[in-house]
């Protein structure tokens, strides 16, 4: 391989943006004053797992979440004790400055909790429906209660279709009229079928009761990730709401944020998709905020947002004999993240900064020059010495024992002296 040394120098932020798939047009919904649509950033929202009756544990853990970035946290309103929880706990939340806006989550009984509790109606910034869960005979009656509540509290509300507790009559009906048809097809494309008729049909019922065309989104979750493309690609195509993307009970640990990756991604990058949830089984104490920064890191990734500097680095190979080049690239890595929390609100658009720390000098200088600060290690057998680039121009060579401390001084510079301080 031969140095990539002539590559000339784009810092990230200049990237043009045809390079961005374009968004679906939707209406703009606002869920406590936070924009879902296709005119705002896409939406990074996050759900607790706490019971909702215990509000310290409860307001822990929305604070937790709003301050990883979870622009908008839902809670579980499961029965009578939860609902009369959320008033104190959104108050609460309030008088703490954390001012993500707190979602209902219902099944089964929403209709009656939320008649039950005006206030709890009141203080929550949209309801959650699925309409798969809101009964058998008086199924349309109860979502159109919740729906009603809605419109009078002026919510919005999301019609949440999830394909493991999908409506069994549509299901069924649509079932027995594919196996009475000349060409029947596969029992998986009748199941998306039903899972997008769901959505769109309750939609249709939530408008005929009232509810604003632009106070509906639409979600139809699946576990499985072709699944997943399909259902939204279908849905995307058959109306203008906005969509809430998410892979169903993922799962845990890299299965679950591989799994999430590759279905969100799929469908990002057609333009489809307005908020995203990333739905990970937590590893037993394990941090809950990892679904929000796997969010970010999706929506990152594919250049739709920017949540926090990113780090380029090799994987390394056999001219990088020592671990030292996978040491700093961890400590830059952490460095940032730590530094990220007084930076986000000292300086105005840091979280684009692209670092890249590289092993040797074979893609070094090329991938250095790609990002805002670059530096390429010395392999083995290379001269002990670490070229530093700042937007595409050599800097500095560093050498020596201080070589990571030297690198994020220069690191702090750059950021005081790019990104202008917010007033
Ligand atoms: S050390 Fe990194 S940059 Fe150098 S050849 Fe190996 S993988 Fe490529």
């Amino acid at each position: 391989m031969k140095p990539t040394l002539n590559v000339v120098a784009r810092p990230s932020a200049e990237r043009p943006d045809l390079l961005k798939p374009r968004r679906r047009a939707t209406p703009s919904v606002s869920v406590g004053g936070v924009m879902i649509g296709a005119a705002h950033p896409i939406v990074v929202q996050s759900m607790t797992n706490t019971d909702t009756a215990d509000v310290a544990s409860t307001f822990e853990q929305v604070a937790h979440l709003a301050r990883a970035g979870s622009q908008i946290v839902r809670v579980t309103v499961n029965n009578e004790q939860a609902a009369a929880a959320v008033p104190g706990l959104v108050q609460r939340l309030a008088d703490a400055g954390i001012t993500a806006p707190i979602v209902g989550d219902f099944h089964y009984n929403g209709h009656k909790l939320l008649a039950a509790y005006p206030q709890t109606a009141a203080a929550l910034a949209k309801f959650r429906i699925n309409p798969g869960n809101v009964g058998t005979k008086h199924r349309d009656e109860n979502f159109q209660t919740i729906v009603k509540i809605a419109v009078e509290h002026g919510k919005p509300v999301r019609i949440g279709v999830n394909w493991g507790s999908l409506d069994q009559d549509l299901l069924t009906q649509l079932m027995e009229e594919n196996a009475r048809a000349a060409e029947p097809v596969s029992a998986r494309a009748v199941t998306i079928e039903a899972i997008v008729r769901s959505a769109l049909q309750s939609a249709e019922l939530a408008e005929a009761t009232g509810m604003a065309h632009d106070a509906i989104i639409l979600s139809a979750k699946t576990s499985n990730v072709r699944d997943l493309i399909d259902v939204y690609r279908e849905l995307a195509a058959r109306c203008d709401y906005p969509l809430h993307l998410g892979l169903t009970e993922a799962g845990m640990g890299m299965k679950g944020i591989v799994a999430t990756a590759a279905g969100l991604s799929n469908v990002l990058n057609d333009g489809i998709g307005d908020t995203i949830r990333v739905s990970l089984t937590p590893e037993p104490g394990g941090d809950r905020a990892l679904e929000v920064e796997v969010a970010q890191q999706v929506l990152q990734s594919l250049g739709l947002r920017a949540f926090s500097p990113q780090v380029t680095s090799c994987p390394g190979c056999g001219r990088t004999t020592s671990t030292f080049f996978q040491a700093m690239a961890k400590e830059i890595q952490a460095y940032l993240k730590e530094r990220m929390l007084v930076w986000r609100g000292r300086y105005i658009g840091v979280e684009e900064l692209e670092v890249a720390v590289m092993g040797c000098v074979v893609n070094g200088p090329g991938e250095s020059k790609h990002a805002n600060l670059g530096i390429s290690l010395p392999g083995t057998f290379e001269e002990p010495v670490a070229p530093v680039f700042v937007d595409g121009a050599l800097r500095t060579t560093l050498r020596g024992g201080h070589i990571v401390a030297e690198f994020t001084q220069i690191l702090e510079e750059y950021v005081a002296q790019h990104y202008p301080e917010a007033t």
